[in-house]
């Protein structure tokens, strides 16, 4: 027996340097790494066939901003903004959460990402109130066979103080010691743009132990021009920063991050329900700033790329248009194209977290690798543009195979060693524990946000008398929660 496997016959989307395609191409794993990708492969004996015809073959893709202990609380949040985020979060219940809590969430998190072909996560993990906090949050992690970054944070605390405490330092010496390359650190803050910078301290513990930082960066009435301007006149504007969202920025903020060769991770999902501002790819296209794709956080939206690049080409390509409409212009040609946007969930995220060795299927490349295909599906042919097919077409459930670091994690639509009864146990006892901790009166109102004043149907001039049919009325009475009232009249 041999440990190795070829995926035979599919479209393969190297996103090598010159994104080569092929056709009808094989890749072929041995071990941990991509040993040869092309027509026909010679391959040796006993190795596994995975047939990959009718289907895409593509690098495993990469989410490098991902807050996955909120994942027990998934879609909790739906109708928040990011002020009744923070205030959920920040002030009344981030402090609930148990070291269990994390790392159910953590657990359903890692599987979830897999499940979609994202192979390596960030873990932009802000929860951590107790080292105890982050043991459970990495044990979560490093029991699914995915490759993850652990961001450490704790919105308790300010980063000057929790990051000189000794037991997270110890912490995070301790757990990378032996990791190897599936199990990467960084240090997750945010810079408020006080001028006395409290967040040098920080980035100071970052240097010392050779750590990226990742920052929510440009987020409006939060983060913003003044946080940029101080980490790169402190001289912290390293090419490892990840700048996260950065959507109300100025020409300065940009050209400060695109001159220091730091990246943007963007989060169109989140960012056009939450409120950080704009999702910014139309702006920072123009600075030639680096990209990555994230999800932020499944309490509020989905946890799969496949959303993120559909997004973020809308996001992207609705704001062209509209700037020029503006202008009295009509855009006769896209800036942003389906395969830049499978480059950025894919090579982007492979060089935002400085790992070469990820991001395209090339021969000596770790093996995180990502079959799309789905036989039965109508949406799976014709397969004319495979950039396109990815980007618009694809879903999470027409992922048929997953390897990470050369093994097979999803295979035939099914995780592999995925105990979902036993994830499910311990995500439910989490729910029971926070809803039992709050009582039913503030759980129920934290998830049903009350509606804005001003939601009232504004006078119609083409309305010539006050009568509504029943169906109007009742329409009008559920879309705004207001049944029997007088809306509109
Ligand atoms: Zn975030």
């Amino acid at each position: 027996m041999t440990d190795s496997i070829v995926l035979r016959g599919g479209t393969v989307l190297t996103m090598d340097d010159h994104h080569t395609i092929h056709p009808s191409g094989d890749v072929l794993v041995v071990g941990d790494k991509v040993e040869a990708v092309g027509p026909s492969l010679e391959v040796p004996d006993g190795t596994r066939e995975i047939d990959a015809s009718g289907g895409i073959v593509m690098p495993g893709m990469i989410d490098t901003h991902r807050h996955m202990w909120q994942t027990a609380m998934r879609a909790y949040g739906a109708d928040w903004t990011l002020t009744q985020y923070f205030v959920w979060y920040y002030l009344e219940h981030g402090r609930t959460f148990r070291p269990e809590d994390i790392h159910a969430g953590n657990l359903l998190s890692a599987w979830e990402s897999l499940e979609a072909g994202i192979t390596t996560t960030v873990d932009w993990s802000h929860g951590l109130q107790t080292v105890d906090h982050a043991e459970a949050a990495v044990d979560a992690l490093q029991a699914t066979p995915g490759r993850f970054v652990l961001a450490y944070g704790n919105i308790q605390a300010g980063p000057w103080e929790w990051t000189a405490d000794p037991a997270v330092r110890d912490f995070l010496e301790r757990r990378r010691t032996g990791a190897g390359d599936m199990l990467g650190f960084q240090l997750a803050f945010d810079v408020t743009g006080d001028p006395a910078f409290p967040e040098k301290a920080a980035f100071e513990v970052a240097r010392e132990l050779g750590l990226a930082v990742t920052t929510h960066a440009g987020v409006w009435g939060a983060t913003n021009d003044d946080g940029i301007r101080l980490i790169h006149e402190n001289g912290f504007a390293a090419p490892e920063n990840i700048y996260v969202h950065s959507a109300t920025l100025s020409t300065d903020s940009y050209q400060r991050i695109a001159a220091s060769g730091g990246s943007i991770s963007v989060s169109t999902e989140s960012e056009q329900s939450a409120g950080q501002g704009y999702p910014p790819t139309w702006q920072v296209r123009q600075f030639d700033i680096p990209v990555s794709l994230s999800q932020d956080t499944s309490v509020w939206w989905s946890g799969d790329l496949f959303s993120a690049m559909r997004s973020t080409l809308g996001a992207d390509r609705s704001r062209e248009h509209l700037e020029a409409h503006i202008k009295g212009d009509t855009v006769t040609a896209l800036s942003l194209r389906a395969e830049h946007v499978v480059d950025w969930a894919t090579r982007g995220g492979a060089r935002a977290l400085g790992r070469d060795d990820l991001g395209s299927l090339e021969p000596g490349k770790k093996a995180d690798v990502v079959l799309i295909k789905n036989d039965d599906s109508p949406v799976s042919f014709p397969l004319l543009n495979p950039y396109g097919h990815v980007a618009f077409q694809s879903q999470r459930a027409d992922v048929h195979t997953v390897l990470v670091d050369g093994k097979v994690v999803k295979a035939d639509g099914r995780l592999v060693g995925f105990d979902a009864a036993a994830v499910r146990r311990n995500v439910e006892a989490t729910v029971e524990y926070l809803r039992s901790e709050m009582g039913d009166d503030v759980w129920d109102s934290g998830m049903h946000p009350g509606m804005p004043e001003g939601s009232k149907v504004l006078d119609n001039p083409y309305q010539y008398t006050d009568f509504q049919s029943e169906s109007t009325r009742s329409a009008r009475g559920s879309m705004f929660g207001e049944p029997g009232s007088d809306a509109g009249s």
